[in-house]
């Protein structure tokens, strides 16, 4: 199998037709010898599961994965790579955002040795300000808080290497932000520049709840400044703490003017507020490496796909 090619499909009934006829035009000027179109249907409450097995009936190159319910669109994704068998692996999402016209461009760019070639939105169309804001802000935040180079405004439209896909599926956590762990995994990675169509038919299947969950995959799998924000936090707090101590002392010793009682109270709450929230700042740091390995879960379930 020379190339796979991943869609994930959710409520996508209005583009697939059209995305499987631009797909195979420009997988016939690659000149491979086999290919393969692996559409995962991730719980679509339309009728894209009917087209997409009429497609599969009607094309022996496309083959289908029905999970059991929507998993999202990074899961989905998941479950291509571990069903995929092509020496390279497009992602590619189903509304036409991402133009298959440039996987020529990605096809070759591998071929000049590298692994990954992804592809980076030089402008995004079709898409509202709020959108492209907090697109924006997300992959700055995203940069300045993860010691790896996740780079920015690039999605997960990209081809990869069979080496990659290998890595990939070795790395079993639940919390998926593949941009992040493809960049992790190194070898030789580069990019091809292209401008983010408009959406072809229907609406975005990514709603800020998604998208916020997403983003905070994306950090704490990458990250643990929030943690150790926490920590940084309970410091600064015994701090000040630290000087209103002074001030409690003073005022009961020095100028005298307190209420009874008053400076050990104060002393008590600054001091225990202080060391409690360092503790929870640490104990934080080993929960969260922990649950997100506990819950060894299936990542999807496959209700049917083709054999
Ligand atoms: N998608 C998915 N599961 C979801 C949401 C989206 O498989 O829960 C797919 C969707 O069908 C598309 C791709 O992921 O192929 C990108 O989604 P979308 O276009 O809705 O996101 P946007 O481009 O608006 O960020
Ligand atoms: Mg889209």
């Amino acid at each position: 199998m020379d190339l796979s090619i991943i869609i994930p499909i959710y409520n996508e009934e209005g583009n697939i037709d059209k995305l499987f006829s631009r797909l195979n035009q420009v997988i016939q000027k690659l000149n491979l010898k086999e290919v393969e179109y692996i559409f995962i249907n991730d719980g679509s409450k339309d009728r894209s599961l009917e087209l997409i097995k009429t497609l599969a009936k009607r094309e022996s190159s496309v083959k289908y994965i029905n999970l059991s319910r929507n998993f999202g669109h990074q899961i989905a994704v998941s479950a291509g790579l571990d069903n995929s068998k092509g020496d390279a692996v497009v992602i590619i999402d189903a509304d036409l955002q991402d133009p298959p016209e440039l996987i020529e461009n990605l096809y070759r760019k591998l071929r000049e040795g590298n692994e990954v070639v992804y592809a980076k939105r030089r402008s995004r169309q079709g898409e509202g300000a709020m959108k492209k804001f907090t697109a924006k802000l997300f992959y700055r935040i995203l940069r300045n808080v993860t010691a790896i180079n996740i780079p920015v405004d690039t999605g997960d439209f990209r081809i990869i290497d069979r080496k990659i896909v290998d890595v990939l599926k070795n790395m079993p956590e639940q919390q998926k932000f593949l941009r992040g762990q493809i960049s992790w995994i190194g070898f030789n990675q580069t990019f091809v520049e292209y401008d983010r169509d408009e959406r072809y038919a229907g609406k975005t299947g990514y709603t800020y709840k998604k998208m916020a969950r997403l983003a905070l995959d994306g950090i704490t799998s990458f990250s643990n400044f929030p943690l150790k924000f926490a920590t940084i936090a309970g410091f600064v707090v015994s701090g000040i703490s630290f000087f209103m101590i002074l001030y409690a002392l003073y005022s009961r010793f020095i100028s005298k003017d307190y209420e009874p009682g008053w400076t050990s109270l104060m002393l008590a709450v600054l001091f225990i507020g202080g060391i409690q929230l360092i503790g929870i700042g640490i104990i934080g740091e080993y929960i969260s490496r922990m649950s997100a390995n506990i819950r060894n879960r299936p990542l999807y379930i496959i209700q049917e796909k083709t054999t």
